[in-house]
């Protein structure tokens, strides 16, 4: 994926160097302390991130009532599952579920800028802020999820989400047939992102990296 908009290979190195850098600055000037960003970014790894959401569309893989919920009221029914403190935080008010199904595939984009449901799938992948992912996820979704790897065929019908401040999308994709029998915890392993936000299927071998 790294390539799909032509992006220098060396990317986050220099990204990751730019921050470091900044990060000095911040700590040398008395603006952050110096354990500031270490606490920004375990939030992102314990509180908020795709793990929440993996468990909400597992739990949707295995209970039909839970998934109904999930798609009539997201808020509602993510506060039944105990999801940590911070689903309702920045970026996570307005969240709402679409489900994939036979003859219907999600897309989840954001036109203006890059609204994202951080709370249950953390913080948005560089290409998701691309203006030319975002023009061209309008226009052409069926070319940009080829490109990602995801062959919708003619038949099947493509909705695309636009995100905003008002409402976050995310797609609960479909569970993936060879899964019978497995538990929630499985199941959830199958679930990326990528698959949340509609540009990837669950569990298609390519992407089924579990979540940690
Ligand atoms: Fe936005």
């Amino acid at each position: 994926m790294s390539n799909l908009f032509a992006y220098d290979d060396d990317r986050e190195e220099k990204n990751a160097a730019k921050v470091r850098a900044l990060e000095s600055l911040l700590i040398e000037k008395g603006l952050i302390g110096s354990d500031s960003v270490d606490t920004v970014l375990a939030h992102f790894e314990t509180v908020a991130g795709p793990f929440n959401g993996a468990r909400l569309v597992a739990r949707a893989w295995v209970d039909a009532a839970f998934k109904a919920r999930l798609i009539a009221d997201t808020p509602a029914a993510i506060a039944e599952m105990g999801l940590p403190q911070g689903m309702n935080g920045a970026e996570g008010e307005h969240m709402k579920a679409v489900a994939n199904e036979p003859g219907i595939h999600n897309l989840i984009i954001c036109t203006l800028c890059s609204c994202y449901p951080w709370p249950i799938l953390g913080l948005p992948p560089y290409w998701y802020k691309d203006p030319v992912f975002r023009a061209r996820g309008v226009r052409e979704p069926r070319a940009v999820l080829r490109e990602f790897g995801v062959e919708v065929d003619d038949s099947t019908h493509i909705q695309v989400w636009d995100s905003s401040a008002q409402i976050r999308w995310f797609v609960v994709p479909e569970r993936p047939a060879h899964t019978g029998g497995w538990t929630e915890e499985q199941l959830a392993g199958l679930v990326t992102p990528e698959s949340m936000m509609g540009v990837a299927l669950a569990g298609n071998g390519k992407n089924d990296v579990a979540q940690d």
